[in-house]
């Protein structure tokens, strides 16, 4: 039997879990911030495209960073089983073994490979950054829709005490709050 180190499960998914809610808080951010910029009130098809697209470009970011999503990987698969092997251990389950295969568990006693980016690491990226886009984007345009229906609300109350208003505004929530709402 050759046990291959791995990080546990448990780890993995609860690392990969925090990076979806950290890249959605991003994502969120990134949504908002378009709707501000494409201007405007409510979302018409065309904004949902843009807003989604632009969103997608910002989280294109973080792909470079396989490095911190693969962390469990690099940690359980390579660090933990390199600090084995030099100190004359078995890199896999670490037992005292310099023979060509340990004798607890198979493995040959070779040092291990360290951790580079490849097509598994661009998948489990894609499976952090996908679904935080989506629900990125979604909580951007509901936050945004939430807050453009406050206005309105506000705009109708103004209206009620004044009923010659013309013109009114005020700035965006945050982070869109460089752009206003008219
Ligand atoms: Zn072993």
């Amino acid at each position: 039997m050759t046990a291959r180190a791995t990080a546990p499960a448990s780890v993995t998914w609860g690392w990969r879990a925090a990076l979806v809610i950290l890249c959605t808080a991003y994502g969120t951010v990134a949504a908002l911030v378009v709707r501000g910029l494409v201007g405007g009130i409510g979302f018409g098809a065309a904004d949902i495209v843009i807003v989604a697209a632009a969103t997608l470009v910002a989280m294109l970011a973080i792909v470079p960073m396989a490095a911190v999503i693969d962390l469990p990987e690099a940690l359980w698969e390579h660090w933990i089983p390199e600090r084995r092997w030099r100190a004359g251990r078995c890199p896999s389950c670490g037992h005292e073994s310099r023979q060509e295969r340990c004798p607890e568990c198979g493995a040959p006693f070779e040092q291990p490979a360290s951790w580079a980016a490849d097509w598994s690491s661009l998948r489990r990226a894609a499976w952090v950054v996908l679904p935080a886009w989506a629900l990125g984007t979604m909580a951007g345009a509901m936050l945004a829709t939430l807050d453009e229906s406050a206005f309105r609300a506000q705009v109708e109350v103004l209206r009620s005490r004044d009923p010659e208003l013309r013109d009114h505004s005020r700035p965006r929530a945050w982070p869109a709050s460089f752009a206003e709402l008219r």
